[in-house]
């Protein structure tokens, strides 16, 4: 019986995986809700495979422990794997995989999802009615129809998005360092500062690269309209945080959706109430009326946590059957 461990697993994940097992009666799958580090390493023994999904980066001891006790490979399920250091893995024979695209509609759901909220003016609203004020006087929305959505980064959730507000009417422009023909029927590429220039929304998913790092900075910020939104559902250090701040409290931005937020492994999926929380920029944006703040859920979707555990658990098995899995990552 081939043996796997899989960590950090939240309640929500056990369906999925009871799915999986029932499909593969040769193996048996293990879940525990810890994180794989220097100090749990040893509870790993007895097992042949090994599924993760951490916030904190595993230290450099781990990986020669887990080639001592037998692992042959530590599959993520998640799309980014920056928690593992892929040189230290090689060097001890551990195949590292992860789930490249578990759900790009997921994600761009979310970005649909918040830009009809900034461009509703729900935000606003809810601020409103929160101190029983229900007027409508200078909240007048403008129709998804008659915007135009820059996306920056048409990947594969950049270019979903892309579909999603062309089936709605709205006029697509976007700019990437690679055109995809595929997506020329919904969307028109455009240099860079164009995009920021004519777009109502600003939509980002650039992955996190040298080029993408403060991407959205002061100057960039100074582009976009003083009536357009800034949506970023990507990853927070493309946004200059302290930046997009001031153009919010310079009225140079009319809005902001955030699913995540440099510093965000300090609060995001922590109950803090009650507590002072571990971030001023956070302290400020939450002030804000006209910022949208979400955990970092834009991949929390029944669809996508299913892919997670499966092309997890299958990239992990095919290891452990000597295969090639096509989710290797070093
Ligand atoms: P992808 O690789 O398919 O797309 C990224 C696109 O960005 C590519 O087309 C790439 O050419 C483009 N790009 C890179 N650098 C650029 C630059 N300087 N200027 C313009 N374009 C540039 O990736 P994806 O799967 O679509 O994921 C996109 C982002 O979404 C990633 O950062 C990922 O971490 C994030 N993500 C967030 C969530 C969430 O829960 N909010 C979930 C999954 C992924």
């Amino acid at each position: 019986m081939t043996k796997i461990l899989m960590l950090s697993v939240r309640p929500d994940e056990q369906a999925a995986i009871k799915a999986w097992q029932d499909r593969h009666p040769g193996v048996e799958v293990t879940t525990a809700a810890w994180e794989l580090r220097a100090s749990t390493v040893d509870q790993t023994a007895g097992f042949d495979g090994l599924v993760i999904q951490q916030r904190y980066n595993i230290e450099a001891e781990v990986y020669p422990k887990l080639k001592a006790l037998g692992f042959k490979q530590i599959s993520a399920r998640t799309a980014g794997f920056d928690v593992l250091d892929l040189n230290l893995a090689k060097q001890n024979n551990l195949v590292v995989t992860n789930v490249p695209a578990y759900s790009p509609r997921s994600v761009a759901e979310l970005a649909l999802a918040h830009t009809l909220r900034l461009t509703r003016n729900l935000e606003l609203f809810d601020d409103r009615a929160s101190r029983q004020d229900f007027r409508w006087a200078g909240l007048q929305a403008k129709e998804i129809h008659s915007l135009t959505i820059g996306i920056i980064g048409a990947g594969r959730i950049g270019g979903t998005a892309a579909r999603l507000f062309h089936a709605l009417g709205a006029k697509v422009i976007a700019n990437d360092l690679v055109e995809n023909p595929e997506l020329k029927d919904v969307l028109t590429y455009l240099p860079f500062e164009e995009v920021l220039k004519q777009a109502d929304v600003v939509s980002l998913h650039v992955d996190l690269n040298e080029s993408t790092h403060n991407l959205i900075d002061e100057h960039a910020l100074s582009l976009m309209k003083p009536t357009a939104f800034l949506v970023n559902e990507c990853r927070g250090p493309v946004v200059d945080t302290d930046a997009l701040i001031n153009a919010l409290e310079n009225k140079q931005l009319a809005g902001a959706a955030l699913d995540t937020l440099t510093g965000e492994e300090n609060f995001f999926n922590f109950n803090l109430e009650g507590q002072a929380l571990p971030s001023q920029q956070l302290v400020k944006l939450r002030a804000m009326p006209n910022v949208v703040i979400t955990p970092h859920v834009g991949f929390y979707t029944n669809i996508a946590v299913q892919n997670m555990v499966d092309i997890s658990l299958d990239s992990a098995l095919a290891v452990l059957e000597g295969q090639k899995p096509t989710t290797q990552v070093n």
